[in-house]
């Protein structure tokens, strides 16, 4: 099937990956939309999964050029002109698309491994949820009434999944919860060590809190990997840090990343800036900070544009607010190199291309309850949005 390479909607990832969520619900991956789950490994095997009538249908539509709606996070970059995941992942499965002959795996061998055995983490950062972190579990159950059915024996019912194909790996992330605090990534990384992994891909993308402490615990297992990238979700420094991750000392932030730079050199560091309307004012100026302080090279600035909850999306910003901050990112061009270049003019597209303005007071609505939880001020860490006070 030579045309599917050109594909607008094709993706190779529903033939060789899986992604598991710390609920048991299974995903098509990590950037596709929550809401629509493929299967749940409470009441299914991956084996099973893998076949199922969701994921014939979905691979039947990719086949035949038509959308996935749980996939719109990936139209919706590639409309701001810079690379999907979708695009990504087929070009590093490059061979795995060439070889695709029906929309049903005969053989499934999970290439890709992204899954989240936990949701323990000790951030609640506003884009998330208790789906992914303890504590804001705890925290929405009391403001919000959100009740979310955990089992303890998800993480082990995965790890038992997902063992017979680890010889198959060619590439893992590994997220979480907070994977610096998760036994299963230790499991993880000594299982590929079993199995002689040691120069794939592994990407582990963390809140950056913990790192000395596992690097200082599990140094001689990390030195095994030669193709470690620490991915950090990092979206503003100092007091910014602190409320839009909740949780964030960004003290602590700093000595990590002191000392990930001093003393794992052959550690690539990249930074997953999650773009939202708490940051779009001040991004670039976090950048600029991080090369100065010589933490990052100059094209490991990753824009992460975020889409869900819609009302702290960046493009919730009235017109002229959003001119203002596009005049900003505008500025900055010159300054840059071509890669990080991409991802800014994708933050530039991302803010022309919807307007969500409606969505304003819901933002507020819910920054305030958060707020009064959390003993915090929106204006007072972002002062750069008090005009949406002021605007009526
Ligand atoms: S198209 Fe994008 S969202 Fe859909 S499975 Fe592929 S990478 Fe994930």
């Amino acid at each position: 099937m030579k045309s599917l390479v050109k594909s607008k909607f094709f993706c190779i990832l529903p033939w060789l990956h899986l992604n598991g969520h710390p609920d048991g619900s299974v995903h098509l991956c990590c950037f596709s939309n929550n809401r629509y789950p493929v299967g749940n490994i409470n009441n299914e095997s991956m084996q099973s999964i893998i076949n199922n009538k969701n994921m014939i249908e979905i691979r039947n539509k990719m086949i035949n050029g038509q959308p996935i709606p749980a996939c719109v996070s990936c139209y919706e970059k590639e409309a701001t002109k810079n690379e999907s995941f979708r695009q990504k992942m087929n070009n590093f499965f490059k061979k795995d698309v060439k070889s695709v002959s029906s929309n049903y795996v005969d053989d499934f061998k999970l290439k890709y491994l992204d899954v989240r055995f936990n949701n323990k983490c000790n951030f609640s950062c506003r884009s998330c949820s208790g789906e992914f972190s303890t504590s804001w579990y705890k925290e929405e159950s009391t403001i919000f009434n959100i009740k979310r059915n955990y089992s303890n024996n998800i993480s082990k019912t995965f790890i038992k999944e997902i063992k017979p194909h680890i010889i198959f790996l060619e590439k893992v992330y590994i997220g979480g919860g907070e994977p610096l605090l998760a036994k299963e990534t230790i499991l993880i990384l000594n299982e590929l060590l079993v199995y002689k992994k040691t120069n794939i891909p592994i990407t582990i993308n963390t809140n950056l809190s913990n790192f000395k402490n596992f690097a200082l615990r599990h140094n001689s297992l990390l030195k095994q990997f030669s193709n470690i990238t620490i991915l950090a979700s990092i979206d503003a420094d100092n007091k910014k840090a602190e409320y839009i991750r909740f949780g964030t000392n960004w003290n602590i932030i700093y000595e990590n990343l002191l000392f990930l730079k001093n003393n794992f050199t052959k550690i690539n560091l990249e930074i997953n800036c999650t773009i939202s309307i708490l940051n779009i004012f001040s991004f670039t100026d976090l950048y600029f900070n991080l090369l100065k302080s010589n933490f990052i090279s100059s094209d490991k600035f990753k824009c992460n544009l975020l889409h869900q909850p819609l009302y702290l999306r960046s493009d919730i910003l009235p017109e002229i607010q959003k001119q203002k901050a596009i005049k900003k990112i505008k500025k900055s061009l010159s300054k840059i190199n071509n890669d990080t270049k991409k991802e800014f003019l994708s933050v530039i597209l991302f803010l022309q291309n919807k307007n969500y303005s409606f969505l304003i007071d819901e933002f507020l609505k819910n920054s305030k309850i958060l707020d009064e939880s959390r003993k915090q001020s929106l204006f007072d860490y972002c002062p750069e949005l008090i005009f949406l006070n002021n605007r009526r």
